[in-house]
């Protein structure tokens, strides 16, 4: 397999690679759920040429004219840009595809006159905002202080975190959703005890409406306002999630430094990291996963290393998918 990817030309990696870019954005974002127009583009992007807004014109897929292709290229554009450094470490390019710099789609602006717009292919570095931990050999000596963590995109977004997401975007509506949410998540409870304590409802019946009430509401607030203080949770515990899955409460635009002004989206991941201690003894890779700092009223989201997970523990800083060795 690997020898395989070996022989495909920069321009079939690139190709692979901006398809599995536009899969990540098409979970992480609404917009692109249609992107049969993002994938034809790409196809003909990779082909090395400088293609022009009229050849991207495509009537099947209802881009009709030059300035809908201008549309959709810029929209494509910017999140590539947007999420370049996001999309870099999820998408694990040397290794799958074997891709040493980042395939920024660009364009020339034909600027009018009936000079229609070309776009083409410019490999960009990346400048991480990660620390790296450069690769080292087994039991050779490094700075065990600094990790830096991997993300990949959870496959199932749990249902109550599809739901909200829209809510979460602007500041008002996070408050005009959470207020009333954790008011009926909280007082459920005590309409339960009311009603089996007046007899209207029996004991089994309060069991089951206990579960279904803690299942779909409770738990649901409790992570979300945790979301909304926090800017992270976490979300492994659900049947059926992968360990150290993670909802994070990400930044999209600020109008102004009012917090009020700040538009969010909520992105899931897999986070995992590379334990500098115990992948340059043992060469274990991948051996530090998030958990909170404690059981009983968490605080922080921290990484533990599965091999030593009391004295291997490190911050995590969502923003820069890094962090420091903790004492
Ligand atoms: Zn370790």
């Amino acid at each position: 397999m690997e020898e395989q990817k070996q022989a495909l030309s920069i321009a079939q990696k690139q190709n692979l690679y901006l398809l599995d870019c536009l899969d990540f954005l098409k979970d992480a974002d609404e917009t692109f759920k249609n992107s049969a127009f993002h994938e034809f583009a790409i196809q003909l992007l990779t082909t090395g040429q400088k293609i022009t807004s009229k050849q991207l014109i495509n009537d099947e897929l209802g881009i009709n004219d030059p300035r809908a292709v201008s549309r959709y290229m810029k929209r494509f554009i910017t999140k590539l840009e947007e999420n370049k450094a996001l999309l870099w470490q999820s998408i694990s390019p040397q290794k799958e595809h074997l891709l040493n710099r980042f395939p920024m789609i660009k364009v020339e602006q034909g600027g009018g006159n009936g000079i229609p717009n070309k776009y083409f292919i410019e490999p960009e570095d990346i400048i991480s905002k990660t620390q790296e931990v450069p690769l080292h050999e087994k039991n050779e000596v490094i700075n065990p202080i600094y990790i830096s963590y991997k993300a990949e995109k959870l496959k199932r977004t749990p249902w109550y975190i599809r739901v909200c997401s829209p809510f979460f975007e602007k500041y008002r509506s996070r408050l005009a959703f959470m207020l009333p949410l954790l008011l009926i998540a909280f007082l459920s409870p005590l309409a339960l005890i009311a009603l089996f304590t007046k007899g209207l409802i029996g004991m089994e019946l309060l069991i089951i409406a206990s579960v279904i009430e803690s299942y779909i509401l409770f738990i649901p607030a409790k992570k979300l306002s945790f979301l909304v203080k926090n800017k992270a949770v976490l979300i492994d515990e659900h049947i059926g999630q992968p360990l150290s899955a993670i909802c994070l409460s990400e930044i999209t635009k600020i109008h102004s430094s009012d917090n009020k002004d700040i538009e969010r989206k909520l992105t899931t991941l897999v986070i995992k990291g590379r334990c500098p201690i115990c992948y340059s003894h043992y060469g274990y890779d991948n051996s530090v996963i998030l958990e909170y700092d404690r059981i009983f009223f968490p605080k922080r989201v921290i990484g533990k290393c599965l091999h030593n997970p009391i004295e291997h523990q490190f911050s995590f800083d969502k923003d820069l998918m890094s962090g420091k060795k903790l004492n």
